[in-house]
């Protein structure tokens, strides 16, 4: 295969990261005339390649190992380095997690291949593919061409690709092994980090309520935190209220904090600076409440309303009840 896209398991199922993965090596991979491949790994390879199968690819890999049930960088890293050689690909293709972050850069160690980290599109030249990133605060874009054969290991940003936009279709599944020196693991990873006690992570959310400096003060927040639940949403904010230390850093979005691609961004009482919107530009539907009508976020808006969110947020929280 050309391409291969290494999964992430969340709670059994593809991680919506890694969906936006495969869009993005199926679309690459027509363009390009390039086959693509899926790695399955870890405790729930065999529920992740059933799933992968269904999709318009060439080829799916199962890898379990004893030593990939529970997720660690050394037995990842190890692992994903191996097939690598093995099957030897020009890309490899991630999506943007936490866990690649964290293992990913010891597979381009062990391999000694680049890696290039949060690319947000690509275009062509020369008739192959050159990734883009942004660097300096999003104030730049760089523009990245691989200049020999692979494999080169690349993670894509939240919604450089929309999963919406996954193909169906059937691929053949072929079951692989990997020999992990049990003296590699030498970490020992504690549960899934989760953002809040039964939530999910903001950067695979559907919905997200957030907020800005607009709420007005800390009291005010117990509003926002009741519509987000009305509606099942996370809860986000701009940096002022995350400076204010009204919300918990985790919680921000932006440049300096997340970025997300939620089906609904309801963005409350934010101006719209270009640190912000780059977090959330990918969201599906923006609904922006501002009491200026000159807002530059009401640019971005699929739906606006202007008027003050201290009015606004209990009457509609009343009406989704
Ligand atoms: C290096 C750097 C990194 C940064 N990283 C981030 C980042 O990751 N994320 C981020 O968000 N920012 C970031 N910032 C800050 C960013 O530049 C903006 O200052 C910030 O996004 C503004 O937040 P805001 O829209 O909530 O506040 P403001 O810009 O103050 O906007 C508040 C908005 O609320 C409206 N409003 C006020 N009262 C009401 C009301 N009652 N009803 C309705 N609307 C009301 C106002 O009209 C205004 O549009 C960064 C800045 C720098 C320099």
């Amino acid at each position: 295969m050309d391409i291969l896209v290494v999964l992430e398991d969340k709670n059994g199922n593809i991680h919506r990261m890694s969906q936006e993965a495969i869009t993005g090596a199926q679309q690459i991979g027509s363009e390009f005339n390039l086959s693509v491949g899926i790695l399955a790994m870890g405790s729930n390879a065999a529920a992740l390649s059933e799933q992968a199968a269904q999709y318009d690819v060439e080829e799916v890999l199962t890898l379990e190992n004893e030593h990939l049930n529970h997720y660690t960088a050394d037995g990842y890293g190890a692992a994903v380095a191996q097939v690598v050689t093995n099957e030897n690909p020009k890309y490899v293709f991630f999506g943007y997690t936490y866990q690649v972050r964290d293992y990913v850069p010891r597979v381009s160690a062990k391999l000694k291949r680049p890696f290039l980290n949060d690319a947000v599109s690509y275009s062509t030249e020369g008739g192959n593919p050159v990734f883009s990133k942004q660097v300096l605060n999003a104030k730049l874009v760089t523009a990245l061409q691989p200049n020999d054969g692979g494999p080169i290991l690349i993670s894509f940003q939240s919604a450089a690709f929309s999963s919406e936009n996954i193909q169906s279709g059937s691929a053949n599944v072929r079951t692989i092994s990997v020999d992990i020196d049990a003296a590699v693991i030498k970490t020992v990873t504690e549960d899934p980090f989760q953002e809040e006690a039964g939530g999910v992570d903001l950067s695979s959310a559907e919905l997200i309520v957030s907020i800005g400096r607009g709420i007005g003060k800390e009291e005010n927040i117990p509003l926002a935190q009741e519509l987000a639940k009305v509606i099942g949403a996370e809860l986000a904010s701009s940096r002022p209220v995350v400076d204010s230390g009204w919300l918990a850093p985790h919680h921000q979005i932006g440049s300096s904090g997340q970025t997300v691609a939620p089906k609904l961004y309801l963005a409350l009482g934010i101006s719209g600076a270009i640190q912000h919107v780059v977090g959330m530009k990918g969201s599906k539907n923006i609904v922006v409440v501002n009491k200026d009508p000159d807002a530059p976020l009401f640019e971005l808006a699929d739906y606006g309303v202007v008027g003050d969110v201290l009015e606004i947020i209990p009457k509609l929280t009343e009406a989704l009840k």
